[in-house]
């Protein structure tokens, strides 16, 4: 059964104990996609970046707590989920520019904060891949598309970052009001992703001046680029859940090829 792609937008970390409108829509969302469980899970998280792109090949991924200042229920969490020799294999034999990660790396929060709302068994093996940083945006994409094969083969492809994520403009109050540019932003680029326009979120994505405000640092913002690459113009788009958590972080998540 050919797996979706999935765009999560994950927020503040305490997102991963909360329980609210957005965690709801992620419980269920999960509930879904059991119905045709993936036979694995490759996450594409903004919280690891890399010189070089790399995943994960091991049997029991650690739970990295990579944040300071959170409260000690945040760093109680364990997301148990076993890993994927098997998996790790094929990816890198998929696509031979991926190695292997030898820092072991392990899941890090913008993985298993929405994990374990979306699949709170963690019995699904997960994998990470690493975001390079020495690849340019359009690098991103091409990978995305090699990765694409990966889906039929029963791999559940989720990119885990932020449309808007601008932590210089945040407001502590998760319900404050947001800004005029967040909106505007997360409305363009909604826009550009139903019609597929790759070309113009390529160009004008990072660079526009509020590609800018939206995205100072591009962390967030890449892995949409998998998403977009990964998918192709038969995936049905589906908009999961949109939300302006502190002013300037959009938690806007999408599916595409969900049925
Ligand atoms: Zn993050």
């Amino acid at each position: 059964m050919r797996q979706p792609v999935l765009f999560i937008g994950h927020g503040s970390p305490m997102n991963a104990i909360a329980d609210t409108t957005y965690t709801q829509t992620l419980s269920k969302l999960g509930q879904e996609l059991m119905q045709a469980p993936p036979r694995a899970i490759l996450v594409v998280s903004a919280h690891w970046l890399t010189r070089g792109t790399f995943v994960t090949r091991m049997e029991h991924p650690k739970t990295i707590h990579d944040f300071g200042g959170f409260p000690k229920a945040l760093f109680d969490v364990r997301y148990p989920a076993p890993g994927s020799l098997e998996i790790a294999d094929l990816i890198q034999t998929t696509i031979p520019k991926v190695d292997f990660d030898e820092t072991e790396w392990g899941l890090d929060h913008g993985t298993w904060s929405v994990l374990r709302h979306l699949f709170p068994q963690a019995a699904i093996p997960v994998l990470q891949l690493s975001v390079s940083m020495t690849d340019s945006p359009a690098e991103h994409v091409k990978l995305g598309e090699q990765l694409k094969a990966l889906r039929s083969q029963g791999v559940l492809i989720l990119s885990s970052g932020n449309l808007v994520h601008n932590l210089r403009q945040i407001q502590w109050d998760e319900k404050a009001k947001p800004h005029d540019w967040a909106l505007e932003f997360d409305q363009w680029i909604a826009e550009k992703i139903s019609k597929r326009n790759v070309a113009a979120i390529l160009k004008e994505g990072l660079t526009s001046s509020l590609g800018r405000l939206a995205s100072p640092t591009p962390d967030h913002f890449l892995p949409l680029l998998y998403t977009l690459g990964a998918s192709d113009s038969k995936d049905e788009l589906k908009t999961e859940y949109e939300e302006m958590q502190n002013a300037s972080i959009s938690m806007r998540s999408f599916s595409l090829g969900r049925n």
